[in-house]
């Protein structure tokens, strides 16, 4: 009885995160508390958006879907995952970052996280059309 209420603990703290379609699942054992909102280009192009909010995680795998996991790696060797199936933008990672120390996009997450967007980043290439009007610091490019 023990073992199974200990379980049920653990299983109730994972962090879990999916795609639009749902094939695709992910799992983390944490993520840091900050999150920076990045306006670079090549960001609004993966995610369709004015910016994306990502986060260092710790422990990310994929448990399920990984055949539809695609990967894209940019010109500068920077590595994008997404859903084949239905697009959806999941996680990047530097140049030579394991797969087990991808940035999530918190917004694929599955449930409610207490985090706090700490910066706007590379707001030199924000969209003309988005409106910075909210308290958080701003860096013109990445955070020094
Ligand atoms: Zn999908
Ligand atoms: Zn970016």
């Amino acid at each position: 009885m023990m073992q199974s209420i200990e379980l049920n603990l653990i299983m109730s703290q994972a962090i879990t995160g999916s795609c639009l379609c749902s094939e695709v699942r992910y799992q983390v054992d944490a993520i840091a508390p900050t999150a920076a909102h990045c306006h670079c280009t090549m960001c609004r192009k993966f995610h369709g958006a004015a910016f994306a909010t990502l986060v260092p995680s710790q422990n990310f795998r994929w448990v399920s879907g990984i055949e539809c996991v695609r990967e894209y790696t940019a010109e500068n060797g920077t590595i994008r995952s997404f859903c084949r199936r239905c697009g959806s933008s999941l996680g990047f990672r530097s140049k030579g970052t394991p797969v087990d120390q991808m940035e999530v996009a918190i917004a694929t997450l599955d449930q409610d996280i207490q985090i706090t967007p700490e910066a706007h980043i590379f707001t030199n290439y924000k969209a003309n059309w988005f409106q910075l009007s909210d308290d958080v610091a701003h860096h013109r490019e990445g955070k020094s």
